[in-house]
């Protein structure tokens, strides 16, 4: 599924993360602090000028289930953009996902704007969003942070909250990284 080596990258890339920008290992990551550090533009398709009348209606009502965010290039500079019409609490993982999709160093589509408005030309494929979903998991929920709400006793609906992600990304997160396991090793004093 991912070359090797992949998701010990993604964690090296967490913590690094977190270390440039003096975040804790154990403490939320903002994704829009990492976008800013990046220089990448973050705005809400409502903020984008020039779009066809009509356009934002049909993204953010009509349409609004089909896509969460897009990553595009525009001018040599990075541009995601987010549907406000999706909850707040989805927000957190959209963003760091568009932003892992970068750091991975996916190409993202390419931007277009002409007179009647903004065309996407392609977007990304199947491997490239395994691999932003599992990078944009392991930036929000590092393993210390896993063994931080473990320790503390939060309910998971209390850890995600506390790390803005949603239940499903904290519980993948446990099983995958093997922090329980690793908390009752150290607890029977293995
Ligand atoms: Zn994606």
């Amino acid at each position: 599924m991912f070359r090797r080596g992949f998701k010990t990258w993604c964690e090296t890339i967490s913590t690094e993360k977190r270390r440039a920008l003096k975040i804790p290992l154990t403490a939320a990551l903002d994704p829009r602090l990492v976008a800013r550090d990046m220089r990448i533009a973050v705005r809400y398709i409502e903020q984008i000028p020039n779009l066809e009348p009509g356009t934002i209606p049909q993204l953010t009502v009509h349409d609004s289930d089909v896509w969460s965010a897009l990553t595009v290039c525009h001018n040599g500079k990075y541009l995601i953009v987010l549907n406000s019409a999706h909850p707040k609490t989805r927000e957190a993982n959209t963003l760091m996902h568009e932003i892992a999709h970068l750091i991975i160093g996916h190409k993202p589509a390419r931007l277009d704007i002409t007179d009647d408005g903004l065309m996407i030309l392609s977007s990304y494929d199947k491997q490239h969003e395994d691999e932003a979903n599992w990078l944009a998991a392991a930036l929000l929920l590092p393993r210390e942070a896993l063994l931080y709400a473990r320790r503390r006793g939060m309910t998971v609906p209390e850890a995600a909250a506390h790390y803005g992600c949603s239940t499903a990304l904290f519980t993948m997160r446990v099983q995958t990284t093997g922090v329980d396991v690793q908390l009752r090793r150290s607890k029977s004093g293995r």
